[in-house]
């Protein structure tokens, strides 16, 4: 792929999925810069996290390290306050009866990527990158690319100025997600992403599993973990 002058800004927000969606950008961005949510989240490690893989990223790809610049985090506070979800209270993780899961904070990708594009004006960029993902994820709706391909055009008609969506793991399962990893990255970035990155929803970094840190029960944790044993079984990982 050709690489692009324009710059990137990545919805990043320490997980697996957005530190998969980083290296992509560093890969064919002249320039990447990151933001993060503080929305009152029950998995608030993540906050910290999201620093430890930009540490490990700098630290371990000096090229990658050239190119990325700012990290800002948004308080989005106010998320808690318009919805109540198992995201930000303190409730079990379930099923609707539509099968969406109670994990779901509506409009949330709509009010990130609204902020990001804002951030992205000051900033000079025009590429939002964001690790929404049609194929091995949990039926939200504001992941889908039709939705994206809505709000691009909402948010360039909005700013009068050309906003791109881009959303690489928009087709790809969570196997092909970690070999992302290694393709962009290397082993280094497979560690990167065992070690730092955080996942599971309850906030659990107590046990250690092959495919990194978590409770290894909840939704987040089990499709992480599936993708993994996936890729180990059938995509020749290391
Ligand atoms: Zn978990």
């Amino acid at each position: 792929m050709t690489r692009s002058a324009d710059t990137a800004l990545v919805l990043f927000s320490g997980g697996q999925d957005s530190t998969a969606c980083l290296a992509w950008a560093l890969a064919n961005h002249a320039r990447v810069e990151t933001v993060g949510f503080d929305y009152g989240q029950r998995h608030r490690v993540e906050l910290v996290q999201r620093l430890a893989v930009l540490e490990a990223v700098r630290a371990s790809f000096p090229d990658w390290a050239g190119k990325l610049g700012d990290d800002t985090l948004l308080d989005l506070g106010v998320l808690g306050q318009v919805s109540e979800t198992a995201l930000t209270r303190d409730m079990a993780i379930e099923l609707d009866s539509g099968g969406l899961p109670n994990t779901f904070v509506p409009g949330r990708n709509l009010l990130f990527l609204t902020l990001a594009a804002a951030l992205a004006f000051r900033r000079g960029a025009s590429v939002l990158v964001g690790g929404m993902c049609e194929t091995d994820f949990s039926g939200y709706p504001d992941c889908r690319r039709t939705t994206m391909d809505a709000m691009q055009q909402a948010l360039s008609l909005g700013m009068d100025r050309s906003i791109t969506i881009a959303t690489p793991l928009m087709w790809i399962d969570k196997a092909a997600t970690w070999q992302m990893a290694q393709d962009l990255g290397g082993q280094a970035l497979v560690d990167i992403t065992i070690e730092h990155t955080h996942t599971c929803y309850h906030g659990d970094r107590s046990q250690r599993h092959a495919w990194g840190y978590g409770c290894g029960a909840c939704p987040a944790c089990e499709l992480r973990a599936a993708g993994h044993a996936r890729w180990r079984e059938h995509l020749g990982a290391p």
